[in-house]
Formats: structure tokens, C-alpha cells, sequence
């Protein structure tokens, strides 16, 4: 009988070690490869197109959308380390963007759409710095991989979903 009892321990032991997807290592590749193939995923030179796919991605997580929303995209001149700029905070109605053309221009792809759902997390959903995740830290990386847009975008739609039902410490 004790032998019976440890070798169904063990192997309960074993499992229990294995990290499950909650984990930080959570796999991305799935999502990557559905953004590959997804035709409403616009050029990022189409910005309305861009936007769009942001509110279809809200819609994916349950985010709740107005009835009527004006969208504003307009290239003008921003500070320089501004490439893009949100303005419609707090009004749910209204998404107004500013990007700079220039600094656009030199961005690569991945950074454009990090740093566009990085101005949506605060024109859309209202986070501050510091809410949402490293999306919407204030800190601007160099250069991003689709990988860290993914992740850093579900993070944010997590919180956001999160709030302000349960707050995990
Ligand atoms: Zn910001």
C-alpha cells in the first residue's frame, strides 16, 4: 500500500511543476500567424485602415464599442521623439490622432503599430502611463518584434478587462 501511494505521488509531483499558460512564457505564435494571414490587416500608411483594426480588435476582447464614432487620423508636425499624439481622451465618441509624417516615415512597422495602440490605450480606453501594462509605459523602445506587440497588446486588453472588477496583487 505505501509503495502504491508513492507512485501516485510522483507523478503528481512531476506535473505540478509544469508551468501552465497563465505563466509569463505564454504562447504567442497562434496570434502572429493569424495577424500574417488576416487581410483586414492594413499598411500602416492607412491610418483609418489602422484604427479599424484596432476597434475590431477591442470588439475580439469584449471591449465595449459606441454606436457612433468620429475617427480623426491627421499627419502634422509633432515634437521631435512625438511620432504620434492622442487627443480624444475621455470622449469615447471621438478618436483623434496626430502623427508626425516624418518620424512615421523613419519608424519601422512593428514600432508604428505598437506606438498607434499605444495612443488608442489612451485615446480609446482611457489609460494613463503607468495602466495597461508596458504598451502604455511611458518609456519608447528603439525597436519592437511582432512578438512584443502581441504580447504587450494582450496585456493591455487583459487589464482593461480586468478593471475595475478584481484587482490582482
Ligand atoms: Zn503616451
Amino acid at each position: 500500500m505505501k509503495w502504491l501511494i508513492i507512485i501516485f505521488l510522483i507523478p503528481t509531483l512531476l506535473f505540478s511543476q509544469i508551468p501552465s499558460k497563465e505563466d509569463d512564457e505564454y504562447d504567442f505564435s497562434y496570434m502572429l500567424e493569424e495577424m500574417e494571414n488576416d487581410k483586414n490587416f492594413v499598411d500602416t500608411y492607412d491610418l483609418k485602415g489602422m484604427i479599424n483594426y484596432f476597434i475590431e480588435d477591442c470588439k475580439k476582447h469584449s471591449i465595449s464599442i459606441p454606436n457612433k464614432m468620429t475617427i480623426d487620423a491627421t499627419l502634422t508636425e509633432l515634437a521631435k521623439g512625438t511620432i504620434a499624439h492622442a487627443l480624444g481622451m475621455e470622449d469615447d465618441s471621438i478618436i483623434h490622432i496626430e502623427i508626425d509624417p516624418d518620424q512615421w516615415h523613419k519608424a519601422q512597422i512593428e514600432k508604428r503599430w505598437y506606438i498607434l495602440y499605444h495612443e488608442l490605450g489612451h485615446d480609446f480606453l482611457n489609460l494613463r502611463h503607468g495602466e495597461g501594462g508596458k504598451m502604455m509605459y511611458n518609456i519608447i523602445e528603439r525597436n519592437y518584434t511582432w512578438y512584443d506587440f502581441v504580447r504587450d497588446k494582450e496585456t493591455m486588453f487583459k487589464i482593461v478587462k480586468r478593471e475595475p472588477y478584481s484587482y490582482e496583487y
